[in-house]
């Protein structure tokens, strides 16, 4: 561990040995002809980008999804001849960027399909490109209509593009309506192939869906929380481990007595004489403001309810309970998620907050500091 250049306790420990082991898990699970994409996306959901793409491609993924053309270029500078897919939209006027970092272009209408054909003839190359195609979720996608088919079949002819697949993303409301979709995505891919189209590559699932849905993983399942540990599946099982853990260390304890308040507003009071500890992060390090009142931090399997309202720089934890704690905190980690049992799990905290769990670590700043291991 590179500790030495840490200006600061409260770090994100990524573990980079469990994020290729989930990549090897999920293998495993789906077996060698479908391809793996690892959605990296959102800095890698918090754990960070740059750090994550060479794992990525030694764990033998054929893909690295994100969602923006700067994390494409990110990735790019990464890894010379790794394929990126840019999942959506791509604003036209950044399209020499595409080109030239020789990144795949997803593709949902035919005007920014005949832009992109044009910035690839000016530049003498042929750009990839994948079809996306909504089946039901409305976010992005061609409509499962006739005007569609000839769009893509326009697109199809196109010099300087090449398709290269072609996919659709589920809204996951249901096993009946997951079919629905299903169904719909075939029957429109097979009107295609009818009208001369060849796509090698056809995908459809997520993470949830890799698991749950084995018949949906055709030629190339897309994972994001899975291959980061989050399990959100029902159905089936894989056993990836959450690849980070957030932990801190005291800043100072505070002895009040009973009736005393903590923070902003004195949302909590003490009912009986209490130490408090005052940790360094808060919600400007991405731990939800939400959490105040109701979460708790661990030390030495001790759990230490947050009291009063959480700072932007600071909470407030109850550690009363911990034994010799008034003189041993400055040397004691303070776990504000990991994945043993005496500690708050993501799923914990996204429950209390209502939120997802890849929100929780999406929402980790650029100021809590990584360490790779
Ligand atoms: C983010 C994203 C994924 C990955 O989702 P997970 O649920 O994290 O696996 C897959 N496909 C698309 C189109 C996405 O935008």
């Amino acid at each position: 561990m590179d500790e030495h250049k840490s200006l600061r306790d409260t770090k994100l420990y990524v573990d980079l040995e469990k994020f290729q082991t989930n990549i090897h898990l999920i293998r495993k699970l789906i077996g060698d002809r479908t391809r793996i994409m690892a959605v990296l996306k959102a800095n890698a959901y918090g754990h960070g980008l740059t750090e994550l793409v060479k794992p990525a491609v030694l764990a033998g993924v054929s893909y690295i999804g994100v969602a923006t053309l700067a994390e494409a270029i990110t990735v790019r500078e990464c890894d010379e001849s790794v394929p990126i897919l840019i999942l959506g939209y791509t604003p036209e006027h950044l399209f020499d960027a595409v080109v030239e970092n020789n990144i795949t272009q997803t593709i949902f209408d035919l005007d920014s399909a005949k832009k992109l054909d044009q910035v690839s003839s000016m530049k003498n190359r042929k750009t990839k490109v994948h079809i996306k195609v909504d089946t039901g979720l409305h976010r992005l996608g061609f409509s499962d209509m006739n005007q569609s088919l000839e769009d893509i079949s326009a697109i199809n002819k196109m010099k300087n593009l090449n398709i290269e697949g072609i996919f659709s993303h589920l809204a996951l409301t249901d096993d009946e309506s997951n079919e629905v979709q299903f169904s719909r995505f075939n029957n429109f891919v097979q009107a295609l192939e009818e009208r001369g189209c060849d796509f090698k590559i056809k995908h459809l699932a997520d993470s949830i869906a890799t698991v749950d849905y084995p018949k949906y993983r055709l030629d190339m399942v897309r994972v994001g929380a899975l291959i980061y540990g989050v399990r959100g599946f029902h159905k089936g099982n894989v056993e990836v481990e959450l690849i980070s853990s957030l932990k801190t260390k005291i800043a100072q304890i505070h002895q009040i007595s009973k009736g005393e308040g903590v923070s902003y507003d004195y949302t909590w009071k003490a009912e009986r004489s209490s130490i408090i500890g005052t940790i360094p992060i808060g919600y400007g390090d991405g731990i939800p403001r939400n959490l105040s009142n109701k979460g708790y931090a661990s030390i030495n399997g001790w759990k230490c309810p947050y009291v009063g309202l959480i700072n932007m720089d600071y909470a407030m934890i109850d550690i009363t309970e911990v034994p010799g704690i008034a003189k041993t905190y400055k040397d004691k980690d303070v776990i504000i998620y990991d994945d043993s049992d005496s500690t708050m799990d993501i799923s914990d905290i996204s429950k209390i907050t209502g939120t997802n769990k890849n929100d929780i670590l999406c929402r980790i700043t650029p100021r809590v500091e990584r360490v790779y291991f």
